[in-house]
């Protein structure tokens, strides 16, 4: 099945008479004791269906989490002692934040690069037990060369891990490119809806995926029924949503390029989000004060227009200019999108 199919058909009951189509919402924390099932933090068919559908656009085996900080820190906690790990300097910020905390703690070593410096990332690799790449980076949008990073963690004894977040499996399929291991913000595209927080990890690495059971059996970073089913509704139509997205972005990314107040459009010319840089944070603060349609918010992926001024926040590194606004472009007509944004930007 091609991914647009795979998006509605996988996860479904088996086509047997009186079968819902769709999975129901199983709410159980036991099962009759024989079975594979057992208990509720070991296993939920209403997750099960996710994970097949999520397993089946990314291409491995899936395992969904709490949220996407759950998979970073389930995947982080397999780096031995004083290991090193290569990581983003703009990648998202509850990752870079995980990664100061156990380095502060003594427990890793943390190596942040250019994740588009292809020649600097390949050169840390060498020391690396783990190369944690993120394309595009949030709210930089760098992309980085995943088939030759991952050669390189490849090379050193490395595994390679790609947060696919921003470019979705519709964009981009990291597993088919050399990575060991995709993990998901699922609170973002694919729900996308904004109403729900959940993660998931998908690997080919049947060890890699018992280590990673095990540990979410263990640590008990599982999600809830109802997120899992919701996921899986928003799931349906994410191949149709990211194609609207894009091709709004596209356009308005070319619009934006033109405006006499946008210092810099940063967009990879692929997805949704598009990062725009204005003079300074009063012009910023001005736009996403000003606008009617276009929300001030956090977090992306939603068919929602939403904006964000990212050095609102404190950890965002410095390096990351005052006036940059990162924009999570919905579905809606992309005139409507433009006219809000125009009144609200300054004029100069
Ligand atoms: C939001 C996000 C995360 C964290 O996911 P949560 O579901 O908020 O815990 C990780 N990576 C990226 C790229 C994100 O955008």
């Amino acid at each position: 099945m091609r991914p647009a199919t795979l998006a509605v058909h996988a996860g479904r009951p088996p086509r047997d008479v009186d079968q819902p189509l769709n999975v129901p919402i199983t709410m159980a924390s036991t099962y009759v004791a024989g079975g594979d099932l057992e208990y509720g933090r070991y296993a939920n068919p209403t997750w099960t269906a996710f994970e097949d559908a999520l397993g089946g656009l990314e291409g491995g085996r899936c395992l969904a989490f709490a949220s996407g900080l759950a998979v970073v820190a389930t995947v982080l906690d397999l780096v031995g002692p004083g290991e090193t790990v290569v990581a983003p300097r703009h990648g998202y910020n509850g990752t870079t934040t995980q990664l100061a905390d156990l380095e502060a703690r003594g427990r890793v070593r943390a190596l942040l690069v250019d994740i588009a410096d292809t020649e600097a990332v390949v050169a840390a690799c060498a020391d690396a037990a783990l190369v944690w790449v993120e394309s595009p980076t949030n709210p930089a949008m760098e992309v980085a060369d995943i088939p030759t990073i991952a050669t390189a963690a490849h090379d050193a004894g490395a595994r390679m891990v790609v947060d696919n977040t921003f470019a979705t499996p519709v964009l981009q399929q990291p597993l088919d490119l050399g990575a060991d291991l995709v993990v998901h913000s699922a609170t973002k595209y694919l729900s996308g809806h904004a109403d729900l927080v959940m993660g998931a990890a998908v690997t080919r690495d049947d060890e890699l995926y018992g280590v990673l059971k095990g540990r979410r059996d263990l640590a008990g970073a599982i999600p809830g029924t109802f997120e899992a089913w919701l996921a899986l509704r928003g799931l349906r139509t994410l191949p149709l949503r990211v194609e609207r997205a894009q091709a709004n972005a596209t356009e308005l990314a070319r619009r934006l390029t033109d405006h006499p107040a946008v210092v810099e459009v940063r967009y990879p010319g692929f997805g949704g989000v598009v990062s725009i840089v204005l003079r300074d944070a009063d012009a910023a603060d001005g736009l996403t004060s000003g606008t009617s349609l276009w929300v001030h918010a956090t977090s992306l992926g939603g068919v929602e227009s939403t904006f964000e001024r990212r050095r609102r926040w404190r950890s965002e590194p410095s390096t990351i200019p005052e006036g940059l606004v990162r924009l999570s472009v919905g579905i809606e007509d992309v005139e409507d999108l433009w006219e809000d944004l125009a009144a609200a930007l300054p004029t100069t």
